[in-house]
């Protein structure tokens, strides 16, 4: 039995309010920046730990600092914010809730990408390193991270007073729940999750009647032969080896039958995994764009905003080897090699604020018969439900487990005496 198998072993502490915690948190699901009850939620069950607690963190963010003698500072992160998504699991507990976006549309709510689960489960490895005092020396973070999904609440818990209430970390550790065997634990050195920028494009054209486009620059034409061309940046531009993501996510021009409009916007999302490939992929977007645009005559050169950032998620190799070695001893055969994702995350704002060293890793939730006939029958992508999609939703028990046990695992990687 290796050291931090036997130390997690040694833990009594009842964590059978978890349920209970988590179906509360997936019934009141709260949109990014408007997380109100949830920190309450999260600040009233801080209450049972012996822990310094500092809330209001750039909006909603929660650090509850664990002192226990001299030793590193660990810190491990957990976000809450829920989806605009209209909740169709079936279960009991499904969320009914209902909000309003900062574009004012009222929608339906959802924890769709199961930030509720990570939630549950830091608060879980507070109980357990709580109850574990006398087996690890240092200092152990746990940080809430409010307004996950559109990218900024990572940033603004920065940018507000977190390098000031927050001790100084050695190392910080993510993880995130999605698709897989319930149970089973993937982590990875080097890039995890994609870089993510959006990129916004105003073409301007001239307006006329739809009659005449002769009197025109037709900012609609030009939009459709940018979006052609800016795939074939990828396919032609970016070496095979490597991995680009351009996807139009938003196009937009004109609103009536017999009108040239004046402007046409583009909203692209771009991904990749490497910040080289990124640079140049950039500069192939706009070169493309304002190519397009002189090819039509248009009367001014187009225009580029650049939104939604979400940096490299890029774990570093030595950290891997050392938790790692711990996941194998703890999971066994459910710690397993992960594979880069394609979808971005704002984790690593907080360990590039202090240049420090981070890991971030995934869990399958998908119960386990389901994913083993899934793979079986080579239908994942047809059966099994994603982040994001109104059936997500994950076995809760082994997930909030191994959810546990693998925060407490990496912390103690850090921390064990
Ligand atoms: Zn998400
Ligand atoms: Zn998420």
């Amino acid at each position: 039995m290796s050291e931090i198998t036997s130390i997690l072993a040694q833990s009594t502490v009842d964590l059978g309010w978890q349920r209970e915690f988590y179906r509360d948190l997936h019934t009141h699901p709260e949109l990014s920046m408007q997380e109100k009850r949830t920190a309450q939620q999260i600040l009233r069950k801080l209450a049972d730990f012996d822990c310094e607690v500092i809330s209001g963190i750039g909006g909603y963010g929660i650090i509850a600092i664990f002192r226990n003698g001299a030793g590193p500072t660990a810190v491990m992160r957990a976000d809450f914010d829920a989806l605009p998504v209209e909740e169709k699991t079936g279960i009991d507990f499904a969320s009914v809730a209902e909000g309003v976006t900062p574009q004012g549309v009222r929608t339906k709510l959802m924890h769709a990408c199961g930030h509720d689960m990570h939630t549950t489960a830091l608060l879980g490895c507070c109980a357990l390193l709580d109850d574990l005092r006398e087996h690890w020396s240092g200092t152990f973070v746990a940080l809430f991270q409010p307004s996950e999904e559109n990218g900024a609440g990572a940033l603004r818990m920065v940018q507000d007073n977190l390098k000031e209430v927050m001790p100084r970390p050695d190392v910080v550790f993510g993880q995130h729940i999605g698709p897989g065997a319930a149970g089973t634990i993937r982590s990875m050195p080097g890039p995890a999750l994609a870089a993510a920028d959006s990129i916004r494009i105003k073409i301007f054209g001239k307006s006329s009647h739809g009659s005449m486009p002769h009197l025109s620059i037709d900012p609609t034409f030009v939009a459709a032969m940018v979006v052609v061309r800016l795939q074939g940046i990828v396919g032609r531009e970016i070496p095979p080896s490597e991995f680009a993501v351009i996807t139009v996510g938003t196009l937009s021009s004109g609103n009536s039958n017999n009108t040239i409009p004046e402007s046409a916007y583009l909203v692209l999302n771009c991904r990749t995994y490497n910040d080289e490939i990124k640079k140049d992929l950039y500069a192939a977007i706009e070169r493309v764009v304002r190519g397009e645009c002189a090819a039509s005559g248009c009367p001014q050169p187009p225009t580029f905003e650049y939104t939604n950032h979400a940096p490299l998620t890029d774990n570093d190799p030595e950290v891997f080897a050392r938790v790692r070695s711990n996941f194998d001893a703890v999971f066994g055969e459910d710690s397993v090699d992960g594979a880069p994702w394609t979808a971005s995350e704002d984790f690593s704002q907080i360990p590039r604020a202090y240049d420090a060293p981070y890991l971030y890793w995934m869990l399958g939730a998908t119960p386990r018969e389901q994913w083993e006939k899934a793979v079986a029958t080579d239908r994942i992508a047809e059966d099994v439900p994603s982040n994001h999609m109104s059936t997500f939703l994950p076995d809760f028990e082994p997930t909030v487990t191994t959810a546990n046990k693998a925060a407490a695992t990496a912390i103690l990687t850090y921390l064990a005496i």
